[in-house]
């Protein structure tokens, strides 16, 4: 499910650093931070679609994150309903239980299988997206976020992975507007670097590829897709 953004709260550089590629790999933005405190700030002044984070931090206990992000007055950031799916070593059964009673939404064990970790990410996607089927489905269009596979009336569309990541940021949001920048906010880390034209040019192939009547522009504000096809 591209247009993800991904924050990871770990101390270990060498986990964290396999986590981000692992997440990359799957087409999400991934940002890390080593410890509770800069866990905070982030999520303080960024939205995050999900949260993995490491109980064993070296300037505290994960578990203090999600204590004070559950806490956290909805309807601004952070975000107490942000997704979080905890990171702890096999034998770990006691914090496990501890962080789901606690409010956490799942968890993996380390050393993690980067296979599982994305199909539990997708999992907790579609849930707070409110959705239990793995298939989106919009008018012809079919999109299956796993095998990242997009039919239009049963016909295979090929995209790239940021043409893929634009079409899931909008999909998950529609027929909310999102600005050029929230859809590179979504794909991109803080510290990439793009073209601003970038998301235009996404945009215009996809709607060579997909036709014109699925993402819609209003203008000097942004991109989006309808909540249903025009009939
Ligand atoms: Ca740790």
């Amino acid at each position: 499910m591209p247009g993800m953004r991904v924050l990871v709260v770990e101390d270990d550089e060498g986990i964290a650093h396999g986590l981000e590629l692992a997440l990359r790999h799957e087409g999400w933005a991934a940002d890390t931070v080593p410890g509770v405190e800069a866990a905070w700030s982030a999520l303080t002044v960024e939205p995050f679609d999900i949260v993995l984070l490491d109980l064993g931090l070296a300037d505290g206990d994960g578990a203090q994150v999600l204590q004070r992000l559950r806490r956290a007055p909805p309807g601004r950031l952070p975000d107490p309903a942000t997704p979080v799916l905890i990171m702890t070593a096999r034998d770990q059964v006691a914090s496990r239980i501890a962080g789901l009673d606690m409010g956490a939404d799942d968890y993996v064990t380390k050393p993690f299988d980067a296979g599982e970790l994305a199909a539990r990410i997708r999992a907790l996607r579609r849930r707070a997206a409110g959705r239990a089927q793995p298939e989106l489905l919009w008018g012809e269009l079919a999109i299956d976020p796993a095998a990242r596979r997009v039919t239009r009336a049963g016909k295979a569309v090929e995209l790239s992975s940021r043409e893929f990541g634009v079409l899931m940021a909008l999909m998950e949001a529609r027929p909310r507007v999102l600005s050029r920048q929230q859809i590179e906010a979504s794909l991109y880390n803080w510290e990439s670097l793009l073209d601003s034209n970038a998301i235009e040019v996404h945009v215009h192939h996809l709607r060579r590829k997909l036709g014109d009547g699925v993402i819609r522009t209003l203008r000097g504000v942004g991109y989006f897709v309808p909540a249903e096809p025009a009939p």
